[in-house]
């Protein structure tokens, strides 16, 4: 038997996002190699036919596969610990392929209630067209996930720490929930980055992220990725990815890789500076609350302990005196920038009610805790200093 030697070696996380996944060409280039190619020659008709029957490795065509895109994948594998993985071309494309490739008509799944605009919809509309049910509850309340399975529930889907307010739902125990009842649980990483939480590891199926966000980190491009066992991608994604076409566009490919190199000094970087800024703000007499998972006040904190490394490059605050206190604010910023946006280089601060959630009724926002006065921040990569003294500023002008 062959012994695996360095290869498979587990590195750790900085190493692994400087040197993993690289195949390198003929040429021995140090860098990554871009191949902007759609298909790919064989040396002859007997090799295409190895090659489509599956008996020989290598690449047939882009939308199944792509040596940069690759890459990528492998990267991340490494980094999550995950035997195998698809890269996407939007965060929203591994959401809804990752959802959609287990269930057919008849099916149930079960998602916490607080999750990004999109994958809500996802979830509540584009499954329940496809004649799939959700049941929509409060993560946190495992009593909820628990009374809202059905014999035909198949998939468990979550997003933590939450957009915009930061909840934690506890992995280990939804996971749990979820493999009683023959589900899956699909996990969205994103505010956490796998720098900060590893859901495969904490019992999670599948985990999904927008490559747009932290993974790329410098606002360039769009992408995703869906990370799980050999076996969960063979049975389920491959066919599914392969004839429905989300596959990530190879110069996004080689340009996440660029990104993976500085992953870890920059979440390390941003996480640093968002933990000092959520501890000025909780001070700040203008300011009702901070939701920050690196505090001790934060509700979720015990497991925060047991499930995440840091407390996130994001933060949530409400400012006193509503949406008219939280637009002056915001308006009166100079370095901080409005978008709706996050994980950027650039600090980025949103208005969750009147942007990224206004489509929600008024009681949804309620029940979610997004309030009028309700501020989220992404930190960036700027001098801490620098940001103190702009939201010190700003925070004078409301
Ligand atoms: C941004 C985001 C997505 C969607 O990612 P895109 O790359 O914009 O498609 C999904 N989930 C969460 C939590 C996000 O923040």
């Amino acid at each position: 038997m062959q012994k695996k030697t360095d290869t498979a070696r587990k590195l750790r996380p900085a190493t692994a996002m400087v040197h993993g996944g690289t195949t390198r060409s003929s040429f021995g280039e140090t860098s990554e190699a871009l191949f902007l190619t759609q298909g790919f020659v064989y040396p002859s008709a007997e090799a295409a036919e190895a090659r489509f029957r599956g008996d020989e490795p290598g690449f047939i065509y882009s939308r199944y596969g792509n040596p940069t895109t690759r890459m990528f994948e492998e990267r991340m594998m490494a980094l999550e610990g995950a035997e195998d993985a698809r890269a996407t071309a939007s965060g929203m494309a591994a959401v809804a392929a990752a959802m959609q490739c287990q269930v057919k008509a008849g099916d149930h799944v079960v998602a916490a209630r607080a999750l990004f605009g999109s994958c809500r919809y996802v979830v509540e509309t584009v499954l329940d067209r496809c004649g799939v049910a959700c049941t929509l509850v409060d993560g946190r309340d495992l009593d909820a996930w628990r009374a809202a399975v059905r014999p035909e529930t198949k998939v468990f889907f979550m997003e933590t720490p939450t957009n915009p307010t930061l909840e934690v739902i506890d992995i280990t125990a939804v996971a749990e929930i979820a493999h009683a009842a023959g589900a899956t649980l699909v996990v969205d990483n994103v505010f956490a980055t796998p720098m900060l939480q590893r859901p495969l590891e904490l019992g999670a199926d599948v985990v999904v992220y927008s490559a747009t966000k932290h993974i790329d980190g410098q606002g360039r491009c769009l992408g995703g990725i869906i990370l799980s066992s050999a076996a969960w991608i063979d049975e389920n994604l491959h066919n599914y990815f392969r004839h429905t076409g989300p596959s990530l566009s190879p110069f996004n490919a080689w340009t996440l890789l660029k990104g993976l190199e500085t992953l870890p000094l920059r979440v390390a970087q941003q996480t640093r500076s968002a933990a000092r800024i959520a501890d000025t703000l909780a001070e700040h007499g203008k300011v009702n609350k901070v939701i920050y998972p690196g505090r001790a006040d934060h509700p979720d904190a015990a497991i925060i302990a047991r499930q995440m490394t840091g407390g996130s490059t994001l933060l949530a605050f409400e400012v006193a005196g509503g949406k008219e206190a939280a637009f002056r604010f915001s308006n009166a910023l100079e370095i901080i920038l409005i978008s709706n946006n996050l994980g950027d280089a650039k600090s980025l601060i949103t208005h969750p009610a009147t942007t990224t959630h206004k489509n929600l009724t008024p009681e949804a926002r309620t029940e979610l805790g997004i309030s009028d006065g309700l501020l989220r921040l992404s930190i960036g990569l700027e001098d801490v200093d620098d940001l103190l003294e702009d939201i010190e500023g700003a925070l004078s002008a409301v």
